[in-house]
């Protein structure tokens, strides 16, 4: 599969002849079989005017990265790559638009739509039924946002798809995820569900897709530099909402809830000034896990420093 720009002016310049009939075929779509009453195929024309267009922008690129400049290099990489997903899109391929989160709600549901990237995830929807859509060359120049945080669903979504299908959808961003894992973290996150026969149920694709960027995040929290951020940078339903909806959630569940906050805590390269602020004297009583520690913890420690002084 073509995956650099000079791959695909190959790939899209060349022509095949099918052995025997020596006939054109379209080098993108090689499936194609001739038969005696099908017109003589003809040189895919949008290929080839894609393939001259690469040498263009390969040219750009390569002015660009001399240039030494940053933004330059940024500018040169954004081109390539737009180049690469306006190439794969004509070949009827997603796999590089497929391996970008969004750049406004974080979430690896980003569908390669008529030269334009459609970001799947209802909840990031602009206004309801209209899709939040990217040109290729934002993806090239913006950052993957952080996932805003876990959403459900009310009412009965049309977007509802089994665990299985979206395992599937994910394993396309390169962030593969098993169906148990998706199960353990829809449950987790008290994901409405709906049921498709008496034993497997349908969720919908947007709620998981939330679940799926803000777990990730959370798992490459301690990304170092720039990108170092919070274990629960979008996880702030599972982090705040420990206490105050016991009685809606079973307690096994809240115990499992806090257990798993309280693990994301441990690995957090924020821990030590997030607990120092949490338990200010005169700081303000947060709800949920902060620190790694609950709040009846918490409002414990508190009041064991205030009895020292
Ligand atoms: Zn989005």
């Amino acid at each position: 599969m073509p995956a650099t720009p000079e791959q695909w002016i190959a790939a899209l310049s060349q022509t095949y002849w099918t052995p025997g009939s020596g006939r054109r075929i379209d080098p993108l779509t090689r499936t194609r079989t001739a038969t005696r009453t099908e017109a003589p195929a003809n040189v895919n024309v949008k290929g080839l005017d894609k393939a001259t267009e690469g040498k263009n922008v390969i040219a750009r690129a390569a002015r660009l990265a001399t240039e030494d400049s940053p933004l330059g290099r940024m500018e040169a990489v954004a081109i390539r790559d737009a180049f690469v997903m306006e190439a794969e899109e004509l070949a009827e391929q997603t796999e590089t638009v497929r391996t970008r989160a969004c750049p406004a709600c974080g979430c690896f549901t980003l569908l390669p739509v008529k030269g334009k990237a459609h970001c799947a995830n209802r909840h990031c929807a602009p206004r309801p039924g209209l899709r939040r859509r990217w040109t290729y060359r934002d993806l090239g120049y913006t950052r993957p946002a952080k996932p805003r945080g876990v959403k459900r669903s009310d009412g009965y979504p049309a977007d509802l798809r089994p665990l299985k299908f979206l395992a599937e959808f994910f394993a396309q961003s390169g962030r593969a995820v098993s169906v148990d894992t998706l199960a353990r973290w829809v449950k987790l996150h008290n994901l409405p569900r709906w049921p498709v026969d008496g034993k497997t149920y349908a969720y919908s694709l947007s709620d998981v897709a939330t679940v799926h960027a803000a777990q990730l995040a959370a798992r490459e929290g301690q990304l170092c530099g720039d990108q170092a951020r919070p274990v629960c940078t979008g996880l702030a339903d599972l982090f705040y909402n420990t206490d105050e909806q016991a009685g809606a959630m079973d307690n096994a569940l809240m115990k499992r809830r806090v257990a798993v906050a309280k693990e994301l805590c441990a690995e957090c390269p924020f821990i030590a000034p997030c607990r120092e602020a949490a338990l200010k004297p005169n700081g303000k009583e947060q709800h949920g896990v902060a620190g790694g520690l609950t709040r009846n913890e918490r409002r414990d420690l508190k009041t064991e420093r205030g009895a020292d002084q």
